[in-house]
């Protein structure tokens, strides 16, 4: 990638940003503390997209930050790719709340807030122009592949994202953080397949890979080590 077009995608993104910081599309728009964009390499050949904002986000104005945003930057490693390699972002750029006893709670985005807030998303895959899109978490993936996924059911196989992009799904982050007892080893076990085939495909079109599978598969033992 040439310093040229790098330096133009920046540009796009960053003009980006900033006409996503001014929307108040919804009202969740006027709530948020800070618009919640993404960040990452703008010429990436990963982009993973989670749902929306949550607190943590919402407080610093960038994407998986806090434990799960942890999880995610271990779950890369894992096959080889540092947070900085990648491009990170969600469906809505603002934080959707619910109120609690305690103050606003996270909740998913609504459709109407995906759907207000899906030109942004477009805008930044066609800029990027990733070679791959991991969706995490359910309401991600419904927003690619319509309201009838099941995420259990249908996680770690290769569908037809937009731009036509391969799009793999697995479990959001704060979803194996909050999985106890017996279900936790399942869950890890699905979820280094799906990274696994992401990291395979990755390695398809361009050569050499930045990974021996060997390499890899070492890494497996400590993707989940410290939780
Ligand atoms: S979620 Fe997206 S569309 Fe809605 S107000 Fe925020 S930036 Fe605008």
């Amino acid at each position: 990638m040439s310093l040229e077009e790098r330096a133009r995608r920046e540009r796009l993104l960053s003009q980006a940003a900033a006409a996503a910081d001014a929307c108040r599309k919804c009202a969740i728009g006027y709530e948020r503390r800070h618009n919640v964009y993404g960040e990452g390499d703008p010429c990436a050949r990963l982009m993973v997209i989670g749902e929306g904002p949550g607190e943590t986000e919402d407080e610093q104005g960038r994407p998986f930050v806090g434990r799960a945003g942890q999880l995610l930057d271990r779950m890369l490693a894992a096959i080889g790719l540092g947070r900085e390699e990648v491009y990170i972002c969600n469906t809505v750029k603002c934080r959707p709340t619910v109120a609690g006893p305690y103050g606003p709670r996270n909740r998913a985005p609504d459709p109407e807030e995906m759907a207000n807030c899906r030109p942004f998303l477009d805008q930044q895959i066609e800029i990027v122009a990733p070679t791959v899109i991991l969706a995490l978490g359910s309401p991600a993936a419904k927003s690619f592949l319509g309201r009838d996924f099941q995420i259990t059911k249908m996680r770690g196989r290769w569908y037809i994202g937009p731009r036509e992009i391969p799009l793999m799904v697995t479990f959001h982050p704060a979803y194996i953080l909050r999985q106890t007892g017996g279900e936790i080893e399942g869950v890890k076990r699905m979820v280094w397949a799906d990274l696994r085939a992401v990291r395979a495909k990755l390695d398809e079109p361009v050569s050499p890979p930045s990974e021996s599978s060997e390499l890899v598969e070492a890494r497996q033992g400590s993707l989940f080590g410290d939780e």
